[in-house]
């Protein structure tokens, strides 16, 4: 499966903005953009070109795309599912990505990144309504129990991400019971429901529709 695999704090450095791909790191001082905040490679100390128009489009995308983890082509065809649902298109695009199972098992305070998230979905420790799941773009619907195996429970990674989480919030379309690392999806998520780094989706909607 294809899935990026330089170092994902240059993809922080950039966009100029924390993208918190790293888990815990992404809160602490060893965190890339606070250390060496410019564009990685040779010329990246110059001073960033003010970008306007298209360059402007290309990095909102960019970082979403990033954001969730996806590549070109998966990010594309989210893109058009958006487009041809009812309701605006940034925010159909939003809702799909967040229903995504490797972002709920993140948001549900399991994993302390989306990248980690994937990797037990892969691996097989979770299951959505008793069955097992082990697809990370599988999208959940209202309804669902989602939950993760036992023998993780007490892993020092989920421990690690469960204090993560208790700063970060309760999202309002999921009933998280994190001790049990179990979440039912109570509602769709709403676009204002979503807690990315900033991200304006009008300028990819406009970037696609070219
Ligand atoms: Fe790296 Fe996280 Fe900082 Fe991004 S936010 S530069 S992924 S440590």
């Amino acid at each position: 499966m294809a899935r990026h695999r330089e170092a994902v704090c240059r993809l922080c450095r950039r966009e100029g903005q924390k993208l918190f791909l790293k888990g815990l790191r992404c809160f602490t001082e060893k965190c890339a953009i606070e250390k060496r905040n410019f564009v990685p490679g040779q010329h990246g100390q110059a001073r960033r070109a003010k970008m306007v128009g298209y360059g402007v489009q290309l990095r909102e995308k960019q970082k979403m795309k990033r954001t969730y983890g996806l590549l070109e082509r998966q990010f594309r065809t989210y893109f058009e599912k958006a487009e041809r649902a009812q309701g605006p298109t940034g925010s159909n695009l939003f809702v799909m990505l967040e229903r995504r199972l490797d972002n709920v098992i993140y948001r549900m305070g399991v994993a302390s990144s989306r990248s980690q998230a994937r990797q037990f979905v892969l691996h097989g420790h979770v299951r959505v309504k008793g069955h097992k799941v082990n697809i990370p773009s599988y999208l959940v619907h209202v309804g669902d129990d989602i939950m993760v195996k036992e023998k993780l429970h007490q892993n020092p990674m989920v421990l690690e991400a469960r204090n993560l989480a208790q700063s970060q919030g309760q999202m309002p379309w999921l009933e998280i019971d994190r001790e049990n690392c179990k979440a039912r999806v109570i509602s769709m998520p709403r676009r204002e429901d979503v807690q990315t780094p900033l991200v304006n989706e009008q300028l990819i909607v406009e970037l696609y529709s070219k």
